[in-house]
């Protein structure tokens, strides 16, 4: 038997609490597709995205070992939007694919979908709710600083990068405040848990 799964789609800015959140899902049983990692794994060796790049942008951005290189690719598309264009319209069809792949095969009650990007890209359509980690932007800096060692500077310039935080927040379902401390996240989860079970299980009586 096929079905649709029920699709819970998690996002927030830069250190807003993406990953340590999916974590407590994937503790509960949760299947949690990751885009961050279907963005590496579409440019991995072998991969055709590779070949194509290389062909556009020269065998530099490749290095020894095979992989993508990626601080050549970061600083090549800063500087040339078209380029920047160019490559998304490569990988996010790619990127999608693989998530959708992913997401069909899970077979947890609902599947998670963690993402930074969801609601700046396509992906938000796939998802049937929305689940936003929301922090105020002074949290986010600090702790993406003590987590990476980033200049703040660096920090700043991706979360501006970002969709805006009014925004996140008016187009979100559910809103998790990750200003409190990490003790209270662990019942608030389990709530959520419930809320998107029931959520998925009235999806099966839809269909
Ligand atoms: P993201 O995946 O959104 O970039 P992370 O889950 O890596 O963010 O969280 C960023 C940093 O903040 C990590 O070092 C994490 O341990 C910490 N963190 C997450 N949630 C909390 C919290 N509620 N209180 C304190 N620190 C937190």
């Amino acid at each position: 038997m096929s079905y649709d799964p029920y699709i819970v789609g998690l996002t927030g800015g830069i250190g807003s609490g993406k990953s340590t959140i999916a974590q407590r899902f994937r503790e509960l049983g949760v299947e949690v597709v990751d885009a961050d990692q279907a963005s590496r794994k579409v440019v991995e060796p072998g991969m055709p995205a590779l070949n194509i790049i290389a062909d556009r942008f020269g065998a530099e951005m490749i290095k020894n070992d095979g992989t993508l290189n990626r601080a050549a690719m970061r600083q090549l598309i800063f500087s040339q939007p078209l380029e920047k264009t160019w490559l998304e319209n490569l990988l996010h069809p790619l990127i999608a694919e693989w998530i959708i792949d992913r997401l069909q095969r899970a077979e947890s009650a609902y599947v998670m979908l963690e993402s930074p990007l969801l609601l700046e890209t396509e992906q938000h359509q796939l998802v049937n709710t929305l689940l936003l980690v929301d922090l105020p932007e002074s949290l986010q800096l600090s702790r993406t600083a003590e987590r990476d060692g980033d200049p703040k500077q660096q920090i700043q310039s991706i979360i501006d990068s970002q969709m805006a935080r009014d925004d996140k927040l008016r187009r979100a379902d559910y809103v998790f405040d990750n200003s409190l401390a990490l003790d209270t996240v662990t019942p608030r989860i389990a709530m959520l848990h419930e809320t998107f079970f029931h959520l998925a299980l009235e999806s099966l009586h839809d269909d």
